[in-house]
């Protein structure tokens, strides 16, 4: 089964073939990316409009590279998956159309998939996929949750951030240095020159009780920092990055093992564009080693939006009997969208 994937969610366009047959594991054939960093660099963030109209622009061009890198035409796609939520409600409705258009056409049945699945399989596109049952860490621009993951489509939330996110906590901690947007690689960076000690940032929530995450004080916290500061800030600024990473870093480890000893499992999987991090890798390596843990991580460049994971998560979904795809072309997007919730 050949299965075509478009990603359209946020400010990524992205494009993929994934192919699978029988039990085996699928496997990535392709993929295309265009990311709209730059173009809403000078905002600040992500300006909605642009990013649709953007989506428009290049998601038949990356169809076709993935296309013509593959050896592969049109007709051989079986099923054309798409990002149906949660994200932009415009940018979603791009990928949605184009993906119904094309399986119209086609006279091929589509799929929409839920974004944070997407992340979530996004480690079985790696050369050493995880087993199920896992904990699952996902972290990303708009979400931080802990998942308890049994099978394709069982997922049961343990624990979520009430506030911001694991990357918007590094993206507006990184907005207050100036560091731009976004500012979690860029933080990640200037950190490796700084002390993680030089200051004491809070531990939202570390000692809660329970699995949830609050990093919104975090923030507060650094702005506070950067004003004490002053003038000094420029001088301290990697000292200020390096403690503020430490403490999202901290929290994250520290939760995900209470999540695996509640659970008793022995596997966890990161998912998500705060898995690209590199101390959060390091120490969660770490920390699992010591109880003989498995770790698995998405391959670098995957851990954000991409097409990949979407056409992966339809290929599991639909080998795994969750879902059927349809010639049903009348397409809806869902901006609003709890993973917990899907079917
Ligand atoms: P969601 O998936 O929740 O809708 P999103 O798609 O915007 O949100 P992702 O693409 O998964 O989120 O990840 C983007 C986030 O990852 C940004 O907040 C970015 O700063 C952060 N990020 C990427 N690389 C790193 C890194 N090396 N260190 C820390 N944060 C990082
Ligand atoms: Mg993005
Ligand atoms: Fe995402």
């Amino acid at each position: 089964l050949l299965i075509l994937g478009i990603e359209s969610s946020c400010d990524e366009t992205g494009v993929a073939l994934v192919e699978s047959s029988g039990d085996a594991v699928p496997r990535l054939v392709a993929h295309a990316l265009h990311s709209q960093i730059e173009m809403h660099q000078a905002y600040g963030g992500v300006v909605p409009e642009l990013a649709s109209r953007d989506h428009i622009r290049r998601v038949l061009p990356l169809t076709e590279a993935v296309l013509t890198e593959s050896g592969r035409s049109l007709r051989d796609v079986d099923v054309v998956a798409f990002t149906r939520g949660p994200g932009l409600a415009g940018a979603l409705l791009v990928g949605a159309g184009v993906a119904c258009a094309l399986g119209a056409s086609l006279g091929k049945p589509v799929l929409g998939v839920h974004h944070l699945e997407g992340h979530l399989l996004s480690p079985f596109l790696s050369a050493d996929p995880p087993e199920f049952p896992f904990v699952a860490l996902l972290v990303s621009g708009g979400h931080t949750q802990l998942m308890r993951v049994d099978s394709v489509g069982h997922y049961e939330l343990l624990g979520e951030t009430i506030d911001d996110a694991a990357g918007e906590a590094f993206d507006k901690s990184a907005k207050l240095l100036g560091l731009g947007y976004p500012g979690g690689p860029a933080l990640s960076r200037l950190a490796q020159q700084g002390d993680p000690a030089a200051f004491k940032l809070p531990r939202p929530l570390l000692h809660s009780g329970d699995l949830d995450f609050s990093f919104a004080g975090l923030k507060t916290a650094v702005l506070t920092q950067a004003k004490k500061l002053g003038e000094h800030l420029e001088e301290r600024k990697a000292d200020l990055a390096a403690s503020t990473q430490a403490a999202i870093v901290e929290v994250l480890v520290k939760k995900t093992l209470k999540a695996l000893q509640e659970t008793g499992l022995r596997r966890v999987v990161v998912a998500g564009g705060v898995g690209a991090n590199r101390l959060l890798r390091e120490q969660l390596d770490a920390a699992c080693a010591r109880q003989h843990v498995r770790v698995h991580y998405p391959e670098l460049h995957l851990c954000t939006d991409n097409g990949a994971m979407i056409a992966m998560a339809a290929a599991m979904r639909l080998q795994a009997g969750r879902q059927q795809a349809s010639t049903e072309y009348a397409f809806d997007v869902k901006p609003r969208w709890p993973l917990d919730a899907l079917e």
